[in-house]
């Protein structure tokens, strides 16, 4: 059966020539697909381009696969998911979490699929997050047993985006068992992982390597803010003499104490906090700190709330350089896609004025390995990582 036909205007035809995988609505001329098809793609003049995905409401209407035609779905998917297994395979990942499907970035756009724990007892969390990756949520299930015989599937899918599609909120067990905690390791550091009700997918796995990076510059006395479940702190814990952990969630305070307790550590504190009262209480006490790090949520979730983010991300690292000592490194982090490095790194210098500090930039980082970043949509590349040395 040939696939559905989707023309796309000139200035379509160009974004996609520029290599992004995303054609808006207003790119495209005419269209005879349903919600969820693969679509073949073509110029007004009838020049076939390649396949796609079509989604019915979101503005993103198509989502391109690739230049070649798909006739056999089943055949192409697990082509895609063998290579997104082979290149985790070379990373040589110190960890028993890890994301094997990074949407964009492995060429299937609209799924995440991430691996936690080890051997036969170890489980997938999947996400499909576009209407086409939806309808064939059973075929990925398959297909995933398949390649990696997993205990259990879960589809997390919770996430808001899903509304977009016009896709419910939902969490459910579409493949054997799924237990509701699991543990696993990463770095050598044991931690446990809530994989229904945990933030993303239970954990978060795209800050693996700079758990790891933080960890290289630890000592003295450490500050993790925005820690989650202890990502950071615990890192920072094997080399520091204490470390502070602030979260405003309940739940993720008692985390970090949980995961301290399971490695045998016993120099964090954690307190249920907003950082941005915290950080103006330890300036006022006059506490200091020599290594801190910022990893807050994403302040800049759309384009309108960009300054409001920027103002955010200024106030948080211009009170975290008061509070380092001099030598002292801060690891700050900005997870919005909406503030890219540039923009990030700008808000940083400007920080640093104000704070009267003069810093010298040690790394810049990103997102862990496994989650690569598609170079033509620079939306992929969401997190940056800086680390910071405030020399004076
Ligand atoms: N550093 C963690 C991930 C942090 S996610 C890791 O590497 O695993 C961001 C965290 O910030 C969440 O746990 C959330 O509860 C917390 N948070 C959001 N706003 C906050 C605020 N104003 N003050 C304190 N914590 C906040």
């Amino acid at each position: 059966m040939p696939l559905p036909v989707v023309t796309l205007s000139a200035r379509g035809v160009d974004r996609l020539r520029s290599g992004h995988p995303w054609i808006y609505r207003s790119d495209v001329t005419a269209s005879a697909a349903a919600p969820g098809d693969l679509v073949q793609v073509e110029t007004e003049r009838k020049r076939p381009l390649g396949t796609g995905m079509w989604s019915s409401t979101s503005q993103i209407s198509l989502r391109f696969l690739g230049a070649e035609t798909i006739e056999d779905e089943r055949a192409w998917l697990a082509g895609r998911l063998r290579a997104a297994l082979g290149f985790r395979q070379t990373l040589a990942i110190d960890a028993t979490a890890w994301r094997l499907v990074n949407a964009e970035g492995d060429r299937l756009p609209g799924l995440i699929a991430d691996v936690y724990g080890e051997g036969p007892g170890r489980v997938v969390v999947l996400q499909t997050l576009a209407q086409a990756m939806d309808r064939r949520l059973p075929l990925i299930t398959d297909l995933l047993v398949e390649l990696l015989s997993p205990a259990g599937v879960l589809a997390r899918n919770d996430p808001r985006v899903r509304r977009l599609e016009g896709l419910p909120e939902v969490v459910e067990v579409v493949h054997g068992q799924v237990p509701d905690e699991i543990e696993i390791v990463e770095g050598g550091r044991r931690s446990r992982v809530n994989l229904r009700e945990g933030q993303k997918t239970g954990s978060f796995l795209d800050q693996r390597e700079n758990h790891a990076a933080a960890g290289r510059y630890a000592r003295g006395r450490g500050l993790d803010a925005f820690s989650y479940h202890g990502g950071f702190a615990l890192a920072l814990a094997e080399r520091c003499e204490t470390v502070l952990a602030l979260d405003s969630s309940a739940p993720a305070v008692a985390q970090v104490l949980a995961n301290a307790a399971l490695n045998g550590l016993t120099n964090v504190e954690a307190r249920e906090i907003n950082v941005f009262d915290e950080l103006r209480e330890l300036e006022i006490a006059r506490e200091r700190f020599d290594i801190i790090v910022l990893d807050p949520p994403a302040f800049a979730k759309n384009k309108a709330s960009i300054p409001r983010a920027v103002a955010g991300y200024k106030e948080i690292n211009l009170r975290a350089l008061k509070l380092l000592t001099p030598g002292g490194t801060l690891v700050t982090c900005s997870c919005s896609s909406n503030v890219d490095e540039a923009l990030f790194e700008h808000i940083l210098t400007e920080a640093a004025a104000d704070a009267r500090a003069v810093v010298t930039v040690v790394e810049k980082r990103s997102q862990a390995r496994d989650h690569p970043i598609l170079l033509a949509a620079p939306e992929t590349h969401y997190l940056k990582c800086f680390v910071l040395r405030k020399t004076g």
